[in-house]
């Protein structure tokens, strides 16, 4: 695969006219148009490379990428205007009101406080889903459904009056796979230890994962009815992985509980709403929505039916969403109590029905003007998507966003052979430390790398470094869906050379030369000043427009030229394939028949 090389960045203050049209935008800062949807996405506004968006938004967009942007004086403002931008896209904005940068900060006053959004994982068997049941089982607001509740994906609880929300699907899996779509939704982390078996390899990863996400946990010591339960050796296996609890000095709260026999569970419940007080969580339900599915699935009788848990702002029945590729008219709204609702405001979780598709969990839903912006902001995102290629990022992409002053830490999974090695590489790792950037090194272990080193470095933006260690089966599957950057090394001096050389932006892709395929010359057909083309026949592999083409003549090197055109009979072609004939237009004019044109690329030199 070729790499292709963007547009330049530009260096200082850029100025932009106000409204700006994406794609001149994309180019005035150097980027490609995906790129700025990209980023208008993340900030929640759905806009084709045709619309303009207003300054205030543009200047984020820049900001995103490190650019200051200015407006243009005003002559050249008003000459835009005259120009006609129409269109302007602002998230919340209605179609024809307010088209002011209606996302810019909510107003202090419209601010509440809302409930936490809480996930739990742990070792399997340490009593996760039967802990959620005893949760919902003592803590479901009463009266409200008689007691059924429907899966819908999470729940609420209420406790002192005040309200929780867990997701349903217990462990660090779900956690991950929605991080790694740019979805954070938790707002604070249970990890469930069992007291009669401690800390177990999932825990670990547990930990390792909510650390990541800098998410606060708490962890319930579960099972402490059982006779050989012993919370003292949880505790102290918890400090042994760095997880300092109350009584150990430390800020993480500890408390036993028991699913089986309910105990614990309000004392529980007290330390969610003591961390998510000190947490400050507010939204602003006067706002539109703005969300996260959780799950979704085809129902017969209710078609695409979607869980959405509101983050900010108040769905309600009527409003027209987008929502990832798909979006809808919320036709109705259920609660996990089995109840219709007119309305969700922040922090609820609610069944939506009334999307065309259906989405994925991960995906953002947000409240549009109209059926026409929900299409245009499905088709926008089903742009971006297609043209972006699902990638973990490279340590020479780290780097690079490390020398524009993005970055300013590297995060590492660290796998070393045995335990020994472990102390020495992370000292050696943590001395590249500067002021500027740091090494973050999120896990550490001996062994070889696994699945979870790799979806824990995908979800996390981080690499995987392993040294005199390799990857399992299942480590090597995840790199191919997540392609995560795992290096291996065999010695300290290389390891350190390559992370000191990311940390100071100036590790570049190794290139590497791929032989690509060959073709022979069966005609040379004179093209005037163009040079010749020559008529010929793919022998093996293929044949690309604009890559290097070696002129072979019995074996002995000829030239090394470019291919300039590629033509399949009048039509000019990206590339051709083994068995075909085609016109190749090379820059090198003493063409002969019988001449084999070998086809490479330089190409970056994949782990
Ligand atoms: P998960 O895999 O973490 O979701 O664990 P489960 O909730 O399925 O529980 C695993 C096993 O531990 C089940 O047999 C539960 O009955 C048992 N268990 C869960 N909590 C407790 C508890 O507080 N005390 C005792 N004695 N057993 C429990």
């Amino acid at each position: 695969m070729a790499v292709e090389a963007g547009p330049a960045r530009p260096t200082g203050p850029v100025e932009l006219p106000d409204p700006v049209v994406v794609k001149d935008l994309a180019e005035a800062l150097g980027a490609s148009h995906a790129d700025i949807i990209n980023i208008l996405i993340r900030n929640g506004i759905f806009a084709s490379v045709n619309q303009a968006i207003d300054f205030d938004t543009a200047s984020l967009v820049a900001a995103d990428l490190g650019l200051e942007a200015v407006t243009l004086g005003a002559a050249e403002r008003a000459a835009a205007e005259a120009a006609g931008t129409q269109d302007i896209v602002a998230p919340g904005a209605s179609t024809d009101g307010d088209r002011r940068h209606a996302w810019t900060e909510d107003d202090a006053a419209d601010l509440v406080t809302r409930a936490p959004i809480v996930t739990v994982m742990g070792h399997v068997d340490h009593g996760k889903t039967s802990l959620l049941d005893a949760i919902r089982e003592t803590k479901v607001a009463s009266g409200e459904s008689g007691g059924i509740t429907q899966h819908i994906g999470a729940s609420e609880v209420v406790h002192d009056g005040k309200r929780i929300v867990f997701l349903d699907t217990p462990g660090h899996e779900a956690f991950s796979a929605m991080r790694a779509r740019g979805a954070q939704v938790t707002d604070i982390a249970i990890i469930v230890v069992a007291a009669d078996d401690g800390v177990m390899p999932q825990t670990k990863e547990a930990i390792d994962h909510v650390r990541a996400a800098r998410v606060p946990m708490i962890v319930a010591i579960n099972k402490i009815d059982k006779p050989d339960a012993n919370p003292d050796r949880v505790k102290q296996e918890l400090a042994d992985n760095h997880v300092l609890i109350e009584e150990y000095g430390g800020d993480t709260i500890a408390v036993g509980v028991s699913a089986k026999q309910r105990t614990g569970i309000d004392a529980l419940m007290e330390m969610i709403l003591l961390v998510a007080d000190l947490q400050d969580l507010k939204a602003n339900p006067r706002r539109d929505a703005i969300g996260t599915i959780i799950e979704s699935k085809v129902d017969r009788g209710r078609g695409n039916v979607a869980t959405v848990l509101v983050q900010t702002g108040t769905l309600r029945i009527g409003q027209v969403v987008t929502v990832g590729r798909t979006w809808g008219r919320v036709r109705a709204l259920n609660t996990a109590a089995g109840k219709r609702v007119r309305e969700a405001g922040p922090s609820s979780a609610v069944e939506i029905i009334g999307l065309q598709g259906l989405p994925e969990a991960g995906d953002t839903l947000r409240v549009v003007a109209d059926e026409k912006a929900a299409r245009d902001a499905a088709e926008a995102v089903g742009a971006a998507a297609a043209g972006e290629v699902r990638t973990g990022s490279s340590l020479e992409d780290i780097s690079a966003r490390i020398g524009e002053a993005e970055l300013a830490e590297l995060r590492v999974v660290l796998k070393t052979d045995v335990q020994g090695s472990l102390g020495a590489i992370r000292g050696a790792l943590e001395r590249l430390n500067t002021d500027q950037v740091r090494v973050s090194v999120l896990r550490e272990g001996a062994g070889d790398i696994n699945e979870s080193d790799v979806n824990l470095a995908a979800a996390s933006e981080a690499v995987v470094i392993g040294f005199n260690t390799r990857l399992d089966p299942g480590a090597q599957r995840a790199v191919e869906a997540t392609r995560v950057d795992v290096r291996l090394y065999e010695v300290i001096y290389k390891l350190t050379d390559d992370v000191g050389m990311a940390m100071s932006g100036l590790l570049k892709p190794k290139l590497v030369e791929q032989v690509e395929g060959h073709a022979e010359v069966r005609m040379v057909i004179k093209a005037g000043r163009a040079g010749n083309i020559a008529g010929s026949y793919v022998t093996d592999g293929r044949i690309v427009r604009g890559t290097g083409a070696r002129v072979l003549r019995g074996g002995t090197l000829l030239a090394d030229a470019r291919i300039t055109s590629l033509k399949r009979f009048k039509d000019d072609v990206r590339e051709v394939a083994t068995g075909y004939e085609c016109g190749i237009g090379l820059d090198f004019d003493e063409l002969a028949e019988g001449d084999v044109i070998e086809c490479y690329q330089m190409v970056a030199e994949s782990a």
